[in-house]
């Protein structure tokens, strides 16, 4: 089997593995419980809280662990701004801003969406217009999942601080694959996931910058310093950190790599005749490589390539169910010719170039028939 889905999950790392087990056999106690047995679960989280800080360049007390990327996102939304205040994001936002945005929307709220060019580049000429009309929360996303391309968002959160905005940012794909400093880049909230950087899944953090005032989203105990309830997941919030720290350290080899696989990919289609377009801009994720081929459905690619043992996607795993061009290949203006022959080929540190040409060699067979 050849997985190149990376962007809709990734392997765990084996050290986050082997650094997570302790946690759940061994150190199994309530992390709040006051005696010696629930030390090792603290310190745990404590020097977790650390290394994820470190990563981003926050401080660990802004670091909050949530469940996922997509309850960071609906807490940064749903509470980011005041409910007199407005909205603004981006037309290509993954469904965790967007749909949070529209129960907003359901329930009165403002809320403005910027479209972006034929890249996935906001449109940074509407930005200022947009945010003249009030005050709130800009949110928009680091990097984006269908097709890679990153935002300016030191130029994006500096726009919404000239007029009063806090800055959010769903970096879901992009913590652990780029260098982020969320001080440089003067972001506010910023999303991340660990599953998609080779931690397990099912948590995620919300950084908070120190100074935002922002409400719970989950209500009960005191865990989280008051700010999230429940719980904490002392394994999964370990695994992070370790996979974090691992890929950040190897972040420069490995996109090398992925720049290599990508380079070759991309080559060997083109020398074999294929008639594609690749989507994106080219400052994108490495590895995110979003094609649209002429005359052809990428559901039928998608499940051809998965009868040759080959991993894709048609765009974001969460779009799947759906077969209509997405709202992300809609908003770049994808011709139409191409954009319902799209597949996303997510390339990740494990993939190798043998495993990119046997990709190249399916993808010509299926698509000279
Ligand atoms: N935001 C983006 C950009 C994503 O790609 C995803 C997942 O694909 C999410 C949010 C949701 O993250 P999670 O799967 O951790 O809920």
């Amino acid at each position: 089997m050849i997985y190149a889905d990376n962007a809709a999950t990734t392997k765990l790392d084996i050290d986050a593995f082997e650094a997570m087990k302790p946690f759940l056999i061994e150190f199994y106690s309530n992390p709040s419980q006051p005696y010696s047995f629930s030390l090792d679960s603290r310190k745990a989280i404590k020097k977790a809280r650390q290394i994820i800080a470190c990563c981003i360049g926050a401080d660990p007390e802004e670091i909050v662990f949530t469940s996922c990327g997509t309850e960071s996102d609906n807490w940064a939304i749903k509470l980011g701004a005041g409910d007199n205040d407005c909205i603004v994001t981006s037309t290509i936002e993954h469904h965790a801003v967007l749909n949070s945005c529209k129960t907003l929307e359901r329930k009165g709220r403002k809320v403005t969406y910027i479209p972006v060019d034929q890249k996935g580049i906001i449109d940074i000429n509407c930005v200022d217009e947009c945010l003249q009309r009030g005050t709130g929360l800009f949110s928009v996303m680091f990097s984006n999942n269908e097709i890679g391309t990153i935002q300016p968002i030191r130029e994006l959160a500096r726009r919404a601080h000239k007029h009063g905005y806090l800055f959010h940012t769903d970096a879901v794909q992009a913590v652990g694959h780029v260098t982020i400093d969320v001080r440089q880049l003067e972001i506010d909230m910023l999303s991340a996931s660990a599953h998609k950087f080779n931690g397990p899944k099912g948590i995620g953090f919300l950084y908070i910058k120190k100074g935002v005032e922002l409400y719970s989203y989950i209500d009960g105990g005191s865990q989280e310093n008051g700010r999230r309830a429940g719980t904490e997941n002392v394994a999964s919030i370990v695994g992070m950190a370790t996979a974090l720290k691992k890929n950040c350290q190897n972040m420069v080899a490995t996109n090398n790599k992925l720049l290599y696989l990508t380079e070759r990919l991309l080559r060997g289609l083109t020398e074999a005749g294929v008639d594609f377009i690749r989507n994106g801009s080219e400052n994108g994720i490495p590895g995110n490589i979003s094609l649209s081929f002429y005359d052809c459905e990428g559901e039928t690619l998608l499940h051809r390539l998965d009868l040759m043992g080959i991993c894709v996607s048609t765009g974001s795993a969460c779009d799947n169910v759906n077969t209509q061009i997405s709202h992300v290949l809609q908003a770049i203006r994808v011709p139409e010719k191409f954009a319902k022959g799209t597949i996303r080929i997510s390339l990740g540190r494990d993939n190798t170039k043998e495993e990119v040409d046997q990709i190249i060699k399916c993808l010509v067979k299926i698509i000279r028939k």
